[in-house]
């Protein structure tokens, strides 16, 4: 009774709910050590059209860490601020075929690419550059622009990740070596982890891809957040690596340009027409979140939204 009065894009998104529920296959990521105690049974879906309206089912206002969604976003402020000329001079554009951790670099020694931690703390180092002390905050508040709210940041999570983050400061030293970082290492791992431990919903993440399918106009608040340059560009790096090294799978299969985050989001921006946010912490063996991964191959079948299947 409740379901056959809604819209039917509620209904099937709903249907996907309860279909993927039993689903319980993953394991919570505890590297980050903070982000093993989030609850494997959390899901949620919401869907934002470029209209302003947003669907929701499940779990969709259970705050959850941001981590690698962060990326898309920070890459396209990095464009922006510091012009396309200096980023693309330091950060590649080529999927790497590795996982997100990954330490290599490219023949020049610099990211493959914005989606893996390499290439995002390259981000976090060019922001730095241009903001200094004011970094993290610049970052906080524009993706709270993406949002459309305000976005708080999970201390837990980011002095977990800073204590145990030795990776990825041994990235940050090798970006420093190959002058790729010019900064104190240590203050750009901080803006980094930091970013990481930004706290969104899945509605909030729906939101903040709807914004990228948009052309960088948030269609809740009518904001223009970032340049259509700056959004083109990301789309083509999130459509090319944004699923680490499950990109071609996903691209062939699902062809909607698409971030995940360790902690148990997916984002999924279809240009002109919807962006996706899913929560549920267990994850693949690329650190893709396996009920995540379930919905957004439902929805893009069922509506036939594969991106190079349009007339
Ligand atoms: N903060 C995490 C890390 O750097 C982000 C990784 C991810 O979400 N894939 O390891």
């Amino acid at each position: 009774a409740w379901i056959s009065s809604k819209p039917p894009l509620l209904r099937f998104l709903n249907a996907c709910h309860v279909e993927f529920a039993p689903e319980t296959s993953g394991a919570v990521a505890d590297y980050i050590p903070e982000l093993g105690k989030a609850d494997p049974d959390h899901f949620g879906i919401s869907l934002a059209t470029l209209d302003g309206h947003v669907y929701e089912v499940g779990d969709t206002q259970i705050p959850f860490t941001i981590q690698s969604m962060s990326k898309p976003f920070v890459f396209a402020l990095a464009l922006d601020t510091l012009g396309a000329a200096r980023v693309e001079s330091v950060i590649g554009v080529e999927p790497s075929g590795d996982p997100f951790n990954s330490i290599r670099l490219n023949a020049e020694n610099h990211p493959f690419n914005p989606m893996v931690n390499a290439g995002a703390i390259a981000c976090s180092g060019l922001i730095h550059e241009a903001k200094g002390d004011a970094a993290f905050e610049y970052i906080r508040q524009a993706l709270g622009r993406f949002a459309g709210r305000e976005l708080d940041v999970d201390d837990a999570v980011y002095a977990s990740e800073s204590t145990t983050g030795d990776r990825n400061r041994a990235i940050g030293y090798l970006l420093r070596t190959n002058a790729v970082i010019r900064d104190n290492v240590a203050a750009v791992l901080e803006v980094y982890f930091r970013q990481c431990a930004i706290l969104v919903t899945a509605r909030d993440i729906a939101v903040m891809a709807a914004t990228l399918a948009n052309r960088g106009i948030n269609p809740v608040t009518g904001e223009q957040v970032t340049s259509a340059y700056a959004i083109s560009r990301t789309l083509s790096v999130m459509t090319s690596s944004g699923m680490y090294d499950y990109a071609g799978e996903w691209i062939y299969r699902i062809g909607i340009p698409a971030k995940s985050g360790v902690g148990g989001g997916i984002l999924a921006a279809l240009p002109a027409r919807l962006g996706l946010g899913s929560y549920s912490p267990k994850l693949d063996k690329h650190g893709n979140s396996v009920r995540g991964i379930k919905v957004c191959e439902a929805l893009s079948a069922h509506y036939d939204l594969h991106m190079l299947n349009r007339s």
